[in-house]
């Protein structure tokens, strides 16, 4: 199914949310005004003329073309759900503005829905995140760090544990070292796979900082150099505490609190993708005017069907 991208922003109050999206006929007007923000483009030819009606109580445009007819909501998540927009948009705004992930649990209270109706949304919802964040290129001054989920605990290389899934975190700073974005990425620390993530998620530009990793020379694969931080007593967690990771150091601390403090059974396994998706969507949007300098129509702007 296509799915649309949509933009969530941080900093709106739980008034100010009611005020902008308490009711189907703001939130479905939010929709309209980001995803046609000039009005009304035929998703099939690309005409603007068009009439409108009403059926089985939902609006629908019809192109003057081609006559093709569409809703706002065809071609999202929210295409066939029986679920009220308003639940959605609730939904939305407390995963965008919660500091730990959310879970299921957590969402069917806040929001008076059924377990499986929370299980479903909180599957939907990150995959959209995901969507949004894959295509995030970093560039400039980058630390990088190999990590674990799972086991006792996210963290440095430990023992092995059934349920631990391997990580890369890398996080584009300021020169000064000052952290800009993230990225997340679940891969296994072979120097090929390090290449395929790289040539993807690593500008030519980026300067690479890691503790030497063996793996971590396929950095360069995307032109990006490459610095190895070798401490006295080798690689790993020594030169992990080496202030040229600050910046990575604190968002594995801030990973690990916010999915510590969220999920008590946790199958890394299947969902540690989405966690660190949604982790990683919240970090790189904490600063909205920084990360978005054209605003939006929208305060969920940017609401455009993906090919
Ligand atoms: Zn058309």
């Amino acid at each position: 199914m296509a799915m649309n991208r949509v933009q969530f922003q941080k900093g709106l109050s739980m008034a100010g949310f009611l005020k902008h999206y308490g009711t189907v006929e703001l939130c479905h007007a939010a929709l309209v005004a980001s995803r046609w923000p000039t009005g009304f483009v035929c998703p099939h030819c690309g005409e603007t003329h068009h009439s409108t009606f009403v059926r089985e109580g939902r609006q629908h445009w019809q192109c003057q073309a081609c006559r093709y007819q569409t809703t706002v909501i065809a071609g999202t998540i929210f295409q066939a759900t029986k679920l009220p927009l308003t639940l959605w948009f609730l939904a939305m705004h407390l995963l965008t503005q919660a500091k730990n992930n959310v879970a299921a649990l957590e969402l069917m209270r806040h929001l008076g829905v059924s377990y499986k109706t929370a299980w479903l949304m909180k599957l939907k919802l990150p995959q959209v995140m995901t969507e949004r964040e894959s295509s995030r290129v970093l560039e400039g001054r980058v630390e990088i760090d190999d990590a674990y989920l799972g086991g006792e605990r996210p963290g440095k290389r430990g023992r092995g544990s059934e349920n631990k899934i391997s990580f890369i975190a890398a996080v584009q700073t300021t020169e000064d070292g000052k952290p800009v974005v993230a990225c997340f990425a679940r891969i296994p620390f072979t120097k090929e796979a390090v290449e395929a993530w790289a040539k993807k998620a690593l500008a030519p530009s980026a300067h690479v900082l890691s503790d030497g990793l063996g793996c971590f020379r396929g950095v360069s694969a995307s032109g990006a150099r490459h610095s190895a931080i070798i401490m006295n007593g080798g690689t790993g967690r020594e030169a992990a505490q080496h202030s040229a990771f600050r910046a990575v150091n604190t968002m594995l601390g801030n990973l690990k609190t916010a999915i510590n403090g969220t999920y008590h059974a946790f199958d890394f396994r299947k969902y540690a993708n989405r966690y660190l998706s949604e982790v990683q969507y919240r970090f790189n949007r904490r600063f909205d005017l920084d990360t978005h300098p054209q605003a939006p129509r929208s305060r969920y702007g940017n609401y455009r069907p993906m090919a």
